[in-house]
């Protein structure tokens, strides 16, 4: 039988042997919903699930399956696109983390492949740790990536998020159906550059989706994307993660309320 990480290809006793080793659970949490004509509606899944992957072969901890499916409400406007409330998305996963506290997790890390997914997370962390006083961190490449390594990460669909998908699975990638026809001013004195900018300062602001961007792309993979480049993030950010799980094994947490653990 081969070596796994990931928890849903072991054999129960196995998961109970190395969670007696090692509390630390990984949990991909990705999301299906458009990424441009070029890319798979299930980018930023198949993102955080081949992360996760990485980063627990390369630190050694074990790696729950990945939940395909976040809240994507700003993108139901492109079809295919699935989305779910953040509260059922926070629920679902504050649910997979109490059930691997019942088996003995004390330290989890949460690979997020999409942006809307980002507030529910928080939240099922901080009642996690209010509840059972666990260690949650939770990560974001496009977020982490600057400040790790030299590439700038920001976008959807466009250069850096493509080559990512092109490093994982080039064969759902097809660049030739790639071209941005995203706005670049909204009106004369906002701009828009993956968030909207009145005076050089970011502002909020809720229009359509399709109104910025008519075929999903933000960024123009199709001059820029390619495979290296997401292999080089990809390396960058699972080294870096696999070495911050490795630290955080031993952050103290409280003993588990209730008597499960
Ligand atoms: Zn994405």
């Amino acid at each position: 039988m081969k070596k796994t990480v990931l928890i849903e290809e072991m054999p129960w006793q196995d998961f109970a042997r190395a969670i007696a080793l090692d509390d630390t659970i990984i949990i991909p949490v990705g999301s299906t919903e458009e990424h441009g004509p070029q890319s798979p509606l299930g980018t930023d899944f198949f993102i955080a699930r081949a992360l996760a992957r990485a980063i627990g072969e390369k630190s050694g901890a074990m790696v729950a399956p990945a939940i395909p499916i976040g809240n994507a409400e700003a993108l139901l406007d492109f079809p295919g696109t699935i989305s779910i409330d953040p509260a059922i998305l926070g629920s679902l996963v504050y649910g997979i983390c109490e059930n691997f506290i019942r088996h003995g997790a004390g330290h989890f890390f949460f690979v997020n492949g999409h942006g809307g997914n980002t507030m529910a997370l928080r939240h099922a962390a901080s009642d996690l740790f209010a509840k059972y006083g666990v260690f949650i961190s939770s990560s974001e490449w496009w977020v982490l990536m600057p400040k790790i390594s030299r590439f700038n990460s920001h976008d959807h669909g466009g250069k850096f998020e493509t080559s990512m998908m092109m490093a994982i699975d080039e064969s759902l990638v097809d660049l030739t159906r790639a071209d941005t026809k995203q706005i670049k001013k909204l009106t004369e004195g906002i701009s828009f550059d993956y968030g909207f900018y009145y005076r050089g300062a970011n502002i909020t602001l809720n229009i359509p989706t399709p109104v910025i961007t008519p075929n999903g792309n933000f960024g123009d993979p199709s001059e820029e994307a390619e495979k290296s480049l997401g292999l080089g993030m990809f390396e960058a950010y699972t080294d870096y993660c696999a070495d911050l799980v490795k630290e955080i094994r031993s952050v103290p947490v409280r003993p588990v309320q209730g008597g499960i653990n």
